[in-house]
């Protein structure tokens, strides 16, 4: 098969699949990008809120940074930090001590070195789902995949049913695709019917994953208590990190902005009570508040912020790695990939691995036609 006359369909644009996509595309393959989200980034996202004076304020409220020991992924990251998508973040870590109210484990600029994006976490995934070869569809939900035999394609269809073309390969970045959980936040079959991938269907039928609240804070004067820009929590149960946003490269500094995450114990025992339906504004605001007073309850001096708001990842860490060493799930038939964070380790370097080797393989299998 030309390389030039296959069309693949990525579904998502999270780290995964926008590497994926342009690895393909770099290789000369037709990609179209479907991600139900109304930009890129995935679990890697920026947002933007207004503060009640109108004024913008950027969180990275998924993965406030990414770091790696795999030559590949540095090579990449090398790549992008030349073309200015991605900078070090150079800052004392560490980690704070509830019971003896101490900061302890003092990194000078951390172990490994963490990387951004710039100016947001996203940037990465914006920039690569816009080079030439991709076309980007965003606020498309795929709905439906269905194999068409006598023409060896995928049709492809929305969440409402409406057609979004036929394509000879389909690259699924995200367990929700075929997972149960699919099913039990929506009511609604996954779009992939796993009968028409029998070779995979016992390792993909389930993926479980653990869930994460993000706290997004903004204040008019620095934290002065706070000597570190990121650190985690010890011997709370519900605090587990703490990023300085504003600390970050090429972010703002017009407000002291900090993200909190709380420990997965945490996110599970309010899901246990409220269900996996999306948290109501008022639920939202109760889980806020608990969490910035357990931050008040480490007695360092934190003044009032003039922004707080709290976001629920339901699927945040995939619990287990379902192709450690194949690092993607491959259908040779079909020519279906299936690729992300939970085939290699539950971070951006292992999204970002797995990403790469869908496209390698894919490739592969197209180049041997
Ligand atoms: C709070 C938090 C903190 C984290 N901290 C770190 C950290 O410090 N370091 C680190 O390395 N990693 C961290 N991670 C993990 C990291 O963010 C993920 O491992 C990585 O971003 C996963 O990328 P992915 O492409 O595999 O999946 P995702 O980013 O989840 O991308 C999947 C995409 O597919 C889209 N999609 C799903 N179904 C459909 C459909 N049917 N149609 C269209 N689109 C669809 C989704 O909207 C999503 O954009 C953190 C994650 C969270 C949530």
């Amino acid at each position: 098969m030309n390389p030039i006359a296959t069309k693949v369909a990525v579904i998502g644009a999270g780290i995964s699949g926008a590497v994926c996509a342009s690895n393909l595309a770099k290789n000369g393959i037709s990609v179209t990008i479907f991600e139900s989200a109304r930009g890129p980034g995935g679990r890697i996202s920026r947002r933007r809120e207004i503060g009640e004076d109108g004024r913008e304020l950027y969180f990275d409220h998924g993965a406030p940074c990414f770091s790696t020991s795999n030559a590949d992924v540095e090579d990449m990251i090398k790549g992008w930090e030349t073309r200015g998508l991605v900078a070090e973040w150079t800052q004392n870590f560490g980690s704070f001590d509830f019971i003896t109210k101490k900061f302890v484990n003092l990194e000078k600029e951390g172990l490994n070195k963490k990387y951004v994006g710039m100016p947001g976490m996203n940037s990465i995934c914006r920039a690569l789902s816009q080079e030439p070869g991709i076309e980007s569809k965003f606020g498309v939900m795929v709905g439906s995949l269905e194999w068409l035999e006598n023409k060896d394609l995928w049709s492809l269809k929305d969440k409402d049913g409406h057609d979004l073309g036929q394509f000879n390969g389909v690259v699924a970045s995200d367990k929700s695709t075929f997972s149960q959980r699919f099913t039990q936040v929506s009511g609604k079959p996954p779009p992939l019917d796993l009968s028409l991938v029998p070779g995979l269907a016992d390792i993909i039928k389930d993926v479980p994953v653990r869930p994460c609240f993000a706290l997004m804070l903004a204040f008019e004067q620095p934290l002065f208590s706070i000597p570190l820009k990121g650190f985690s929590f010890e011997n709370s149960e519900m605090l587990k990190w703490a990023i300085c946003e504003s600390s970050k490269p090429g972010r703002s500094t017009s407000s002291e902005r900090w993200v909190l995450h709380s420990t997965e114990q945490y996110a599970e025992n309010i899901i246990a009570k409220a269900g996996l339906q999306k948290p109501s504004n008022a639920a939202l605001t109760e889980i806020a508040e608990q969490l910035f007073q357990e931050f008040q309850r480490t007695g360092l001096d934190i003044s009032t912020p003039f922004f707080k708001k709290a976001h629920r990842w339901g699927s945040a860490f995939p619990v287990t790695s379902i192709a450690t060493n194949e690092k993607c799930l491959w259908d040779a038939q079909k020519k279906l990939a299936i690729c992300g964070d939970f085939c290699v380790s539950p971070n951006v370097e292992g999204a970002i691995l797995s990403g790469f080797t869908a496209a390698s393989i894919f490739t592969e299998s197209v180049s041997r036609l």
